[in-house]
């Protein structure tokens, strides 16, 4: 029997305690366990794709596992609409149906999941511990899931036409959007590669881009400027989103320089101004990036402190899907169950 396997039988009749919301579909309601119980063998911190996977891995595994969602059950795909490259759904799925069907199988193995968000970690001693407005919880094994968030230009269009041509992300929309054209907000490395690879799709890419020459690499520079699709808007800003109940119809554009404007026709508006992976919570206590990703250490989904993972776009800032998340969140769980079966060994040999 795996170490944890006990402990997991208690809390497998789990659910959730608030809804992961989307598409008028509510996951069950939880049946959880006690509230007071505040040890597990594994925390996960995250309820996207990364945490439900582990979710499922863990407990399926036999380990005590707690999943904390945070303030958006099912992560980034319940702010979405169709949702065509996740393997097993040959007529595609809604992003927020996706997740729900993840969180309830992920309750189904057995994890006790709770929408709520971490505010502290210690992850100097052991156990390790993590930190709620509600409670304290302690775990042999962490996984942070805690992913990222697309950064927005913090206009009023992009919550109205979010999933109706609003997108961030080129490899997940791109395909919706063919023989229109398109507009891509952005002028980093991101952008130019998001702006390429739209061109397959629409019949001109609009690059808008705040100042008069790009800050992406000169070889992204060179690749974009020689393809024929791309159209460039210098010195320009987006300062409307236009369109109807069912999408994006045209963007305002606004010069910053002369303070002339501009309308385009376009079919959809890719905004590419980068991502903030959620680590402000885990500063000093695993090792980050310049860009604030999590750091993984040696082989698998290890990070610089002992007996915590991580999974899914909180370190990957290059492939960024649901299912490359889910992928890492299975890794993490392997990951952790190797180091809680040797710890669990370490503490039959020390006993015997
Ligand atoms: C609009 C949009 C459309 C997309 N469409 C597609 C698509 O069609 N196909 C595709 O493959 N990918 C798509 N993606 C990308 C995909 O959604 C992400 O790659 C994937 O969701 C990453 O999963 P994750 O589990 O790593 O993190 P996320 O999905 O970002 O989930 C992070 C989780 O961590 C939680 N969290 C954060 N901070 C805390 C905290 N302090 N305490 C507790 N919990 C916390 C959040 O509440 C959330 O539950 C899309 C992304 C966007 C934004």
């Amino acid at each position: 029997m795996m170490a944890g396997a006990e402990a997991a039988t208690e809390s497998q009749a789990s659910g959730s305690d608030d809804g992961a919301g989307g598409a008028g579909r509510k996951p069950d309601a939880d049946a959880g366990p006690a509230k007071d119980k505040t040890s597990y063998d594994v925390v996960i911190i995250g309820g996207g794709p990364a945490g439900y996977t582990a979710g499922i891995y863990c407990s399926r595994g036999g380990y005590d596992t707690l999943l904390l969602s945070g303030i958006l059950p099912g992560g980034q795909l319940v702010n979405t609409t169709d949702v065509e490259n996740y393997p097993g759904f040959k007529s595609g799925i809604m992003g927020p149906d996706l997740m729900i069907d993840m969180r309830e199988q992920c309750a189904r193995m057995g994890t006790t999941i709770l929408d709520h968000e971490v505010t502290n970690v210690d992850f100097r001693g052991s156990p390790l511990r993590v930190l709620t407005s509600n409670a304290e919880y302690e775990a042999r094994a962490i996984i942070i899931a805690t992913g990222a968030t697309p950064k927005k230009l913090g206009l009023e269009g992009e919550q109205t036409f979010g999933g109706r041509g609003v997108s961030y992300c080129a490899t997940c929309d791109g395909p919706f959007f063919r023989g229109q054209p398109i507009a891509v907000a952005g002028g980093g490395d991101t952008a130019m590669e998001e702006a390429t690879f739209l061109t397959k799709f629409g019949t001109e890419v609009h690059l808008i881009h705040r100042r008069d020459e790009l800050r992406a690499s000169k070889a992204m520079q060179a690749r974009a400027f020689a393809n024929k699709k791309m159209v460039f808007h210098w010195d320009s800003e987006v300062t409307d989103i236009v369109g109807d109940e069912n999408k994006v119809r045209r963007i305002v554009l606004r010069n910053n320089k002369t303070g002339a404007e501009d309308t385009l026709d376009v079919g959809a508006l890719f905004v590419a101004i980068g991502h903030k992976p959620n680590t402000d919570l885990f500063e000093g206590q695993v090792e980050l990036d310049a860009k604030k990703y999590v750091v993984l250490k040696g082989v698998g989904q290890n990070t610089s402190a002992k007996g915590v993972f991580a999974a899914g776009d909180v370190h990957d800032a290059t492939y960024r899907q649901a299912v490359t998340a889910a992928g890492f969140g299975c890794m993490a769980a392997l990951d952790a169950d190797e180091y809680l079966s040797g710890d669990a060994d370490a503490a039959g040999n020390a006993a015997d």
